[in-house]
């Protein structure tokens, strides 16, 4: 139990915490839920309520809550070493999980550069492709095309490549452009089609269109793989990924590839792009690295991309970015442990068991009366909440839908959260089949009783 009551903690956090993503004047006169444990899939708040953990702690939580072994592995670290740099010294955990991150990562990325999180892994792919193609001698291909709802973080290169307005638009001014390319969103085809099936995936070509008119321009592109995480949880349709690889050859662009938010088997495969059979340039990792224990990333790169980067000090082709924290050891400690889980546990042979479960439970929401779209990639779904299902009319975004959705599963002890009118499940990998049941149960009821 926490050292101070419920009501104290909730004073403290309201007069003291600026939240993220949040309109505090709202937050303020709200009651938050103060949470002190987890356990397994579940957390736990300070009035010993439990709540599904349906976001699996934002998109990061792979085994569950305080699983014993990674804890032992935590300690374990943190009476050897908590940090030293990687400024002119190596460290032995930092060391071993690149050896075996270069090992599971899709075949050719084999240099395993560290920072702390997703914005961070992004942002390091974004400069390393810019600064390549100086090395290389062609300094002209400095721009970067992104897809429209894509999000890959805060930091001001991350939302460069962003596109999406609601949390970029005030940002513009200080923002570097990029060629934007319509995001594969059937449900709300870019194009004016219907299904993939139907339309032989035209925002491919339109892809490669704008590839042609900025012919020597590009640097590279950045791209969510399968997923597009917090645009709506956009499921892309199957070949999207390859073809999208295939253009990237055709046209010399190095493409970057955030798993960010899909790495470490939240697609049912280890990494999104290898269930495409694709290796990209270069791939950004965090949130699941450390299966939501501890602010770690990695941007991996090729030999090629690695190569252009050495040369004498003084042809400065040195790639001069770094983070205090870079290669944390209780980091990469944790890390490890994780990875050793998802051999013991054997989590990946036992995910398709549970995405059929899922995608069973999910049948049942779309006949209720206001899902628009149910869409399933592996262990991460999203159900699209619209006012008219025959029109896809959204819900006015002042009505809050989504978030009076989240707020009603507290109810029935889920905890989700909303993307506008779009909830998402995201739990962690290790949830057991009944707690599907339970936390699909759960949004069911509350969709009902909202809309
Ligand atoms: N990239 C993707 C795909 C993400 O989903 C996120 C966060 O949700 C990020 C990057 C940014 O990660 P962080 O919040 O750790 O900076």
């Amino acid at each position: 139990m926490p050292d101070y009551d419920t009501q104290t903690l909730r004073d403290w956090d309201r007069r003291h915490i600026w939240h993220p993503f949040t309109q505090m004047k709202e937050w303020e006169e709200s009651e938050p839920v103060v949470i002190v444990e987890g356990d397994g899939s579940w957390i736990v708040d300070s009035e010993g309520n439990r709540y599904l953990d349906g976001v699996a702690a934002i998109w990061t939580n792979v085994h569950g809550h305080c699983r014993h072994e990674i804890n032992e592995a935590l300690k374990a670290q943190v009476d050897r070493l908590e940090h030293s740099t990687l400024l002119g010294l190596t460290n032995d955990k930092a060391a071993v999980l690149a050896k075996r991150l270069a090992e599971i990562t899709p075949s050719g990325l084999c240099k395993v550069f560290y920072s702390d999180n997703g914005s961070t892994a992004v942002e390091v792919g974004v400069k390393m492709a810019f600064q390549f193609w100086r090395h290389e001698g062609q300094p002209e291909k400095s721009r970067f095309i992104s897809f429209t709802s894509a999000y890959h973080g805060d930091t001001l290169g991350a939302v460069s490549v962003g596109g999406i307005d609601l949390f970029h638009g005030v940002f513009r001014p200080l923002l570097f452009p990029t060629i934007q390319a319509p995001a594969p969103y059937c449900y709300r085809c870019p194009m004016g089609r219907g299904t993939p099936a139907a339309c032989g995936m035209e925002c491919l070509a339109e892809l490669e269109r704008i590839m042609e008119s900025h012919a020597g321009e590009v640097a590279g592109l950045v791209i969510e793989p399968l997923v597009q995480g917090a645009g709506g949880m956009i499921v892309q349709p199957e070949g999207f990924l390859r073809g999208v690889r295939e253009l990237c050859d055709r046209h010399d662009i190095l493409m970057i590839a955030d798993e960010v938010a899909v790495g470490f088997g939240r697609t049912g495969a280890m990494f999104a792009c290898g269930r495409e059979g694709i290796t990209p340039d270069i791939m950004a990792l965090s949130k699941g690295i450390t299966a939501g224990y501890m602010p770690l990333a990695a941007t991996l790169a090729t030999q090629r991309v690695y190569d252009a980067f050495l040369g004498e000090y003084r042809e400065m082709k040195t790639f001069f970015h770094g983070h205090t924290f870079t290669g944390n050891p209780l980091g990469c400690a944790v890390a490890l442990a994780s990875l050793d889980l998802f051999e013991s546990d054997r989590l990946l042979e036992k995910l398709p068991k549970k995405i059929n479960k899922l995608k069973e439970k999910l049948q049942g929401l779309i006949e209720l009366g206001h899902v628009g779209d149910v869409r399933q990639c592996g262990m991460v779904a999203a159900v699209e909440l619209v006012r008219d299902r025959a029109t896809k009319e959204p819900f006015a975004w002042e009505e809050r839908v989504g978030v009076r959705v989240c707020q009603e599963a507290r109810t029935h002890g889920v905890f989700l959260r909303p993307l506008g009118n779009v909830i998402v499940i995201f739990p962690p990998l290790a949830i057991t089949v009944e707690e599907i049941d339970f936390l699909v149960d759960g949004l069911a009821k509350s969709i009902r009783t909202v809309t």
